[in-house]
C-alpha cells in the first residue's frame, strides 16, 4: 500500500495489485479539528486493516464520518470494518445499498475481502451537507452513477471525486450523460484544487477535458441511429439501453422496485446467468436481443 500526505490534513491510501483485486484503487482521509472523513472503504473490512493502523499508530482517535462517493460495491463494502461510524452520502445512495446491495454482494462475490455487511447510511443529503467546523463539504455531482456526490475540503482545497473522473476513460454507470458532462464541467471550475479519483490517484485538468471529450462522443455515438456499429459503439450502446430503461422500470415500479428480481427476469428471459458481471452479461448479449426483452418487461408492467 501506498501511503502519501496531500496538504496539511490529507492522506491518501492507495492499493495496488495484488492488494486490490481491481487494479489502483484508493481512499482518502482528512484529519479534521473535530472529525476524521475517510472517504470510500474498497471492497471489505479486511481492506480497511491498513487505514485502521494507520490511525492506531497516529493516535487519531476522533469521531469518524465516512463518505460514500456513491453505492457502487467497490466503494462500500468496507464500512463494516468501522465499530461507530457516522455514514454519509447522497439520499440516492442510500436507497440504492439497500436496492441493489444484495445482489450485488452475491454477483460479484469473489472479491469481497473479509465478511461484508452492508451498511444503510445514517445521514443523507439531497445537494449538498457541510461540516461547517471542519470545513469538509460533501456535494452532489450526478454522472457516472445517479448517486455520485464529491468530497470538498475547503481548508486544503482538495477534491475527492470517486470514480467521476478516471484515467484514460470515464466509466458509464447512469444514462443521463448530459448531467455527467454538467457535473465534470462543475468539477474542472473548482480551480487550483488538488484532485484525487478513487481509480486513478490525483488527475488534472486535462484529465478531465479527456473525460469530457469521450462522454460527448459516447452522446454521439448513443444518438446515431445507424445499425453497423464497431465492438466499442456496440458495448455502448448495449450499456445504455440497459441503464436508461433499468431507471425507466424503476420509475414506472417506484417504492416496490426489486431491482434483484428485475435483473434476474431479465437476464433469465435472454437465458443468461443473471449472477454474472454486468460486464460480461453486456459482452454476450445481442443489442436487438437485449433491447426486446427490456421492451416486453416495459410492455408488462
Ligand atoms: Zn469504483
Amino acid at each position: 500500500m501506498k501511503i502519501e500526505k496531500i496538504g496539511s490534513r490529507g492522506t491518501l491510501f492507495t492499493f495496488e495489485e495484488p492488494e486490490s483485486l481491481l487494479g489502483e484503487y484508493s481512499v482518502y482521509l482528512i484529519e479534521g479539528s473535530n472529525r476524521l472523513y475517510l472517504c470510500d472503504t474498497h471492497l471489505g473490512p479486511r481492506s480497511m486493516d491498513p487505514i485502521k493502523e494507520h490511525l492506531r499508530t497516529q493516535g487519531l482517535d476522533k469521531p469518524l464520518v465516512i463518505f460514500l462517493s456513491h453505492s457502487d460495491w467497490d466503494h462500500i463494502w468496507g464500512v463494516s470494518a468501522f465499530s461507530n461510524p457516522l455514514v454519509v452520502a447522497h439520499v440516492f445512495c442510500a436507497r440504492n445499498v439497500m436496492q441493489r446491495g444484495p445482489l450485488e454482494l452475491q454477483r460479484y462475490a469473489s472479491y469481497q475481502n473479509g465478511d461484508v455487511t452492508l451498511v444503510r447510511p445514517h445521514l443523507t443529503f439531497d445537494s449538498s451537507i457541510l461540516f461547517a467546523d471542519d470545513g469538509v463539504e460533501f456535494v452532489y455531482t450526478p454522472g457516472h452513477t445517479d448517486d455520485s456526490a464529491i468530497c470538498v475540503d475547503h481548508q486544503d482545497s482538495v477534491l475527492y471525486v470517486g470514480d467521476m473522473v478516471e484515467k484514460p476513460l470515464p466509466s458509464i454507470g447512469w444514462h443521463d450523460l448530459e448531467k455527467y458532462i454538467e457535473s465534470l464541467e462543475f468539477i474542472g471550475e473548482q480551480r487550483g484544487q488538488v484532485i484525487v479519483s478513487s481509480h486513478s490517484g490525483i488527475v488534472t485538468l486535462e484529465d478531465i477535458e479527456d473525460n469530457l471529450d469521450y462522454l460527448r462522443q459516447s452522446q454521439e455515438m448513443v444518438e446515431e441511429q445507424s445499425p453497423e456499429a464497431d465492438e466499442d459503439r456496440d458495448h455502448l450502446r448495449k450499456l445504455y439501453t440497459l441503464l436508461l430503461y433499468e431507471d425507466a422500470i424503476a420509475n414506472t415500479i417506484g417504492q416496490g422496485f426489486d431491482y434483484a428480481s428485475f435483473q434476474r427476469q431479465l437476464w433469465q428471459s435472454l437465458d443468461m446467468d443473471y449472477l454474472t458481471s454486468i460486464s460480461s452479461l453486456l459482452n454476450n448479449v445481442d443489442y436487438e436481443e437485449l433491447k426486446l426483452a427490456l421492451e416486453s418487461f416495459m410492455v408488462e408492467l
